[in-house]
């Protein structure tokens, strides 16, 4: 097993000192063989996700391959930028010098998938690997096998084989591959693989990129619309079966707007899913038994009068109701972490000072939700909290945009990419200071012996 990682890391080394992936037309030219990837195995890939998620295609289309190749489009149009030296001011003493940072690739970079976005979540941080100017070893979530093979079988046909690999396997597999030395290691998935990941990483002193999760809160706060709230809300808790790492985990509500907001769930949940879920081609199921069995649990476990709507299972297909409690306090078990499903706890609040006391007795989060139309409502949350990123009366959009960084914050996360944070991530900026042989008498102070030098004070 140890054979197969240490070959094709091997592998992906030798190609990457061979060079071939300095100049920026290499780099742009494999971008390209990416896009064609995505663009002409479309349907090759939606039929693999739909196999692991039951996700409908227009969900895999929108959340996964247009997020990709804007992404890849991006890189393209910008990379020569990206990877231009840039000059730094000078002071007097370095005026005849050439002061300036370059931007090197680091070399062999091990990209981990997680399973939720299988496309999505392994190629976008390739982008950055590629544009930047590395190779990369991709390791896609086996939770997801169906687009693992799917992956393998299409990487090699588009890319260069050598710097891009694919290395399929489980968890005995990939702890075989985390063994091997890389430059840095980019990983996506659970807080707790996190600190797997960091611990081998730890003993090659390997840079890690950690994307993280953890429990997100929304706060629903008074004076909004809430056929519009609830619609946004639900649109991003239950994208994927509720499996999205963004997905507002829990709904922190002002007391005066609580049962407009269980009314509108339940208006919206008909609207979008019709009279019973189950039938609605638009909702995903849970990956596999293990989180379904976990997420049973939970549905178990909390106190039926707290029910608002769902709790409806089926083993056989994975199917959980989108499942609402109310009246949620913190020892309850759908609090204790992060659901990753489709259930939505409600809590309710006297004010956004009381959200934000309970968002700061927890680890801080990927995401925080407000929904207000008060700027100061907004503000004081903004400035009482932290999170990986925020987005204000809706739900996911800022990390859809590659203008704004993306990752999380402590344990939801280290470090961020997207667009030109990605470059930056995965590239090293070499600080080069470059003198000439002259002007000596203007240093000429420097040097020892130290005796009988004047400090001047
Ligand atoms: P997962 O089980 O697919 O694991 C992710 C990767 O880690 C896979 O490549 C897997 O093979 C590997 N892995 C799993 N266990 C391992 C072990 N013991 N040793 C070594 N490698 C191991 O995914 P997951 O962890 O179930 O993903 C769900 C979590 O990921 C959620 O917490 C979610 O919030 C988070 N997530 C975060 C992001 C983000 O961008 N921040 C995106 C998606 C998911």
């Amino acid at each position: 097993m140890s054979g197969r990682a240490k070959e094709i890391v091997t592998r992906a080394r030798i190609a990457f000192e061979s060079k071939r992936t300095r100049p920026i037309e290499w780099r742009i030219q494999q971008l390209r063989r990416l896009h064609d990837m995505v663009t002409e195995q479309e349907q090759v890939l939606a039929d693999a996700v739909y196999k692991d998620l039951r996700k409908a295609k227009f969900e895999v289309v929108v959340s996964e391959l247009i997020v990709l190749k804007n992404e890849i489009v991006t890189a393209i149009k910008n990379v020569q930028s990206w990877a231009e030296q840039s000059y730094v001011s000078k002071n007097l003493i370095q005026k005849m010098d050439s002061m300036y940072m370059r931007k090197e690739p680091l070399g062999v970079v091990l990209i981990m998938g997680a399973w939720n976005y299988p496309v999505v979540l392994l190629l976008n941080p390739i982008v950055a690997a590629i544009a930047s100017g590395n190779c990369a070893v991709l390791k896609p979530s086996d939770v997801s096998e169906n687009t693992a093979a799917a992956i393998a079988k299409l990487i090699p046909q588009y890319m260069d084989k050598d710097c891009f690999p694919v290395y399929l396997g489980g968890i005995p597999e990939t702890t075989v591959l985390l063994e091997e030395r890389f430059d840095h290691i980019f990983y996506t998935g659970s807080t707790p693989v996190g600190k797997i990941v960091m611990t081998a990483a730890a003993k090659h002193l390997t840079p890690v990129t950690l994307e993280l999760g953890g429990k997100s809160p929304c706060y629903v706060g008074k004076n909004v619309h809430m056929d519009i709230v609830c619609k946004r809300l639900l649109w991003g808790k239950l994208m994927n079966g509720g499996q999205t790492c963004v997905a507002p985990d829990y709904i922190l509500c002002h007391e005066a707007v609580v049962d407009n907001l269980i009314t509108y769930i339940k208006k919206t949940l008909k609207d979008m899913l019709g009279d019973d879920p189950k039938e609605s081609p638009d909702l995903a199921r849970i990956v596999n038994d293990r989180n379904f069995a976990r997420i049973s649990k939970v549905i178990d476990t909390m106190p039926k009068e707290k029910l608002v709507v769902g709790g409806e299972r089926d083993i056989e297909t994975r199917y959980i109701a989108p499942t609402v409690y109310k009246n949620v306090t913190m020892d309850d078990e759908v609090m204790a972490s992060e659901i990753f499903g489709p259930i939505l706890p409600i809590i309710t609040v006297a004010n956004e000072d009381e959200a934000t006391k309970i968002i700061n007795r927890q680890e801080k989060p990927l995401a925080l939700y407000i929904f207000s139309n008060k700027p100061q409502v907004v503000e004081n949350i903004l400035e009482h909290t932290t999170s990986g990123g925020v987005t204000v009366n809706d739900t996911i959009m800022h990390m859809a945009s590659h203008n704004l960084p993306f990752g999380g914050v402590g344990f939801s996360g280290t470090g961020s990419y997207h667009g030109k944070w990605g470059f930056d991530r995965l590239s090293h900026e070499r600080a080069i200071c470059w003198r000439k042989q002259n002007m000596e008498a203007l240093i000429a102070a420097r040097y020892m012996p130290y005796t009988d030098k004047n400090l001047g004070a």
